[in-house]
Parts: structure tokens; C-alpha cells; sequence
């Protein structure tokens, strides 16, 4: 079980970059560790820690309608901190709104409540090559910037007998991208829910996508775009990640 990632960003603009952690190296244990730098050492670095979303134990402690009503006096309070003026009627409502969104939209795949219930069917064609869904859109937020992340996924399987609806391949990849996020998680994530469900090794899973807060600030390059992949069972063979390379046109 691997991830790769790929980074397509020019030599000269990595060599920009002043230091490069080894994101396998991190999770294996053999570089230097993520708990012992601080956060500026860490800076711009998206370094993920767990496969699991690192949540605590009292996570739904409260209800939606109380972590709305707390989200927005905390983020009025940013506001305000900002020198806004919160009498104004264009930005009164700013607080609630985004109160709403982050609970029931763009973080809502933080409950497990919301995760897709997958009806499963026989695959009565005896159909056993690789389905390929492709160009799965998604929009995802970084946990380390909270700025949005957005691309495409590509996702396939080979059957072990059981088959999935099509539409439940996009729910699940929208589940875990609506929350804070690193794309080599959301990868793994989407991965290893597949695997489960369809009961087999026999999973891939790409995902090629851009980060606003490499584009629009920070480094500010507005032409890199992110690809990392996950290769389970048959998928580990050359000529199967071929096979998915050239369908979804990589
Ligand atoms: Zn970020």
C-alpha cells in the first residue's frame, strides 16, 4: 500500500522552495519527524500525519445547531480582529453564512452520518475488467490553509463479484473531499473505502488537482497542479496502471 506523489511543478520553482520534506519518509518514520518542528519550520509544507482524519474523541459532542451558533461568534470575532465593520449590511450576515457552510456543506463529510449508503449489486455480466470512473469533480478545503482544493478523480476497480451504482463512485469521493484535507489522504481515504465496500484488493484511485494556496498565494504558482495515486491489488501490475493511465488521458 503506497501513495505516489507528483508534483508538476518546475525544477527551478522546487529549488525555490528551502526545505523538502519526504512525505513517504514521514510516514514510515525514517526522515525527521512532523512532531518535532515547529509550525513555521513546517511552513507552506502539506505533510499529512494519518490515513485517518485526525479528529477528537468528542467531535459530535455537540449538534450541528451548536457548532453553527459557535463557528459564527469565533469567526466574528476574526472579523472584527480585521478592523471589519459588522454593522454592515454586506457583511452583518458573513459570520452565519459561513457558519452554515462549513457545518452542512463543505465540511459536513467530517460526520459519519453523511457517509453514502452503498447499495451493492451481483455483477451478473460476469463483467471482470477494470471500470474506470473518470473526471470525477470535487471540491476539497487544505487542512493546513483552510483555502479551497479542487480537481479531478479518477477511480477504478476490478470486480471480485459484487458491482457499485456509478453515481455512488462520485458520492463517495465528494464524502471524504468535504472535509479539511491533504490530497495524499483524501486519496488513501477514497482508497480504502472502496476496498471495503467492494471487498477486494483491487482499487485505484488518481487524483490530479490544484491548490489555492500554492496558486493563489504563497509561492503563487498559478500553472502546478498535484497528482497523487493509489495502485491496490491487480492494479500494482504495469500493465493495469497502463490500462488506467490511457483512459483517463495521462
Ligand atoms: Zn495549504
Amino acid at each position: 500500500m503506497f501513495v505516489q506523489v507528483f508534483s508538476k511543478k518546475m525544477k527551478h520553482e522546487r529549488d525555490m522552495e528551502t526545505k523538502e520534506i519526504s512525505i513517504n519518509g514521514l510516514l514510515n518514520g525514517s526522515s525527521i519527524r512532523l512532531s518535532e518542528m515547529t509550525a513555521e519550520e513546517i511552513g507552506d509544507e502539506h505533510a499529512s500525519t494519518s490515513v485517518d482524519t485526525p479528529m477528537r474523541a468528542d467531535a459530535f459532542a455537540m449538534n450541528d445547531e451548536e457548532k453553527m451558533k459557535k463557528i459564527s461568534f469565533h469567526f466574528r470575532e476574526i472579523m472584527e480582529t480585521l478592523g471589519l465593520d459588522l454593522t454592515d449590511d454586506s457583511l452583518k450576515g458573513t459570520p452565519d453564512r459561513v457558519a452554515k457552510m462549513y457545518v452542512q456543506e463543505i465540511f459536513s463529510g467530517l460526520n459519519p452520518a453523511a457517509k453514502p449508503k452503498v447499495a451493492l449489486f451481483d455483477n451478473k455480466y460476469k463483467y471482470n475488467q477494470m471500470l474506470v470512473e473518470k473526471n470525477i469533480s470535487f471540491y476539497s478545503n487544505c487542512e493546513h490553509h483552510f483555502v479551497p482544493i479542487y480537481g479531478k478523480a479518477h477511480v477504478a476497480y476490478i470486480s471480485s463479484g459484487t458491482v457499485i451504482g456509478l453515481s455512488k463512485l462520485n458520492r463517495i469521493v465528494n464524502y471524504f473531499a468535504k472535509r479539511p484535507q491533504v490530497q495524499e489522504r483524501l486519496t488513501m481515504q477514497i482508497a480504502q473505502e472502496l476496498q471495503r465496500i467492494l471487498g477486494t484488493e483491487d482499487v485505484a484511485v488518481i487524483i490530479d488537482a490544484r491548490h489555492l494556496c500554492v496558486s493563489s498565494r504563497g509561492i503563487k504558482d498559478e500553472s502546478s497542479s498535484t497528482v497523487t495515486s493509489f495502485y491496490g491489488g491487480k492494479f500494482s501490475s504495469d500493465s493495469k496502471k497502463e490500462e488506467m493511465m490511457k483512459y483517463v488521458g495521462m
